[in-house]
């Protein structure tokens, strides 16, 4: 039998309801999404029902990380559907706040990560990861979990989510999931529904690149241009625009020349008017390359 999973719309709802959770000493954990589900959220979920005593799924299209000329206004809803699997994996409470239960013309408050928001995606998306912090700090403050999952997918999210966290003394320990793929590569994501079937067919290049790349470390090279000249490569083949195709610190994102310690080789384009983004963390030491998730050890200091 499922469990009843509890819904609230309104912040002091959802922090009601925590309260109750708390009042039976359960550790609490968050698992945030723009909704439109797929197994690779799903994984997410099922990795804070394994770990926290009560958890709580948001659903909400941030309207504030959304450019000018993006994708928010066609942005997959599928709020029904979502409700329904989240409630047969037993999750405790489904947050989904209408836009304006969360921001006013009134608010003034920023939440800006330095240079670490610039990087990658935030160099062609200006202020998309203000967007992103500002929300995830409010879910924080509302929810107040014990722990937080994201997915290595948006690994710059998750290394920007990670320094705000730290650095506002949020108590939460961040966990990451590996990247969900379908069976030729792809990595989920809502937006793959808008790519035509050509496009479809093409999108695995971006991985098959990436994957052609981490080869080239494996098999000694270094140089940070040859190996993401790699992917460019196959991405351009495939017919991306490509945005960028990186080597870069798996801990602060800044661009390396040489391929060592724990880097992350990320990758973004466009196919027709679809933006994907893909990823790898790699540990490279002189004992061998392996992929990793990216690790953060700052939480650790609240251990209590
Ligand atoms: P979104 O709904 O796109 O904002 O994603 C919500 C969370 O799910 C974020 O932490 C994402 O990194 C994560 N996520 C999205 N796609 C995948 C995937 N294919 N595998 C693992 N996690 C994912």
């Amino acid at each position: 039998m499922t469990r009843k999973m509890k819904k609230a719309t309104s912040p002091a709802e959802a922090a009601g309801i925590i309260g109750e959770a708390r009042k039976k000493g359960l550790s609490v954990g968050l698992v945030p999404t723009m909704g439109a589900l797929h197994e690779g959220h799903l994984s997410l979920v099922r990795m804070s029902l394994g770990r926290s005593g009560f958890t709580a799924v948001s659903l909400f299209v941030n309207p504030k990380q959304f450019g000018a000329g993006e994708d928010l206004g066609r942005y997959p809803r599928t709020e029904d559907q979502d409700s329904k699997l989240l409630e047969e994996l037993g999750v405790d409470l489904l947050f989904m706040p209408p836009a304006d239960s969360l921001y006013s013309d009134a608010d003034r408050t920023t939440v800006s990560v330095r240079e670490l928001g610039d990087r990658l995606c935030g160099s062609s998306r200006p202020g998309h990861f203000d967007g992103v912090m500002l929300v995830v700090a409010k879910l924080f403050n509302i929810i107040r979990p014990d722990f937080a999952f994201f997915g290595q997918k948006d690994a710059q999210q998750a290394v920007v989510i990670q320094r705000m966290a730290a650095d506002l003394d949020f108590h939460v320990r961040i966990f990451l999931g590996p990247t969900v793929r379908e069976d030729d590569g792809l990595a989920m994501s809502s937006r793959n529904r808008y790519l035509t079937a050509k496009e479809r067919a093409l999108a695995p290049a971006m991985r098959k690149g990436l994957l052609e790349s981490a080869d080239a470390i494996r098999k000694g090279e270094r140089d940070a241009k040859k190996v993401t000249g790699i992917v460019t490569a196959r991405m351009k083949e495939a017919g991306f625009e490509i945005d960028y195709a990186e080597l870069v610190d798996g801990a602060t994102l800044i661009p390396l020349d040489k391929a060592e310690g724990t880097v992350l080789l990320a990758a973004a384009g466009k196919l027709g008017t679809t933006r994907l983004i893909d990823n790898m963390a790699l540990r490279i030491s002189p004992e061998g390359v392996s992929e990793t998730l990216l690790e953060f050890p700052e939480w650790s200091r609240y251990e209590r």
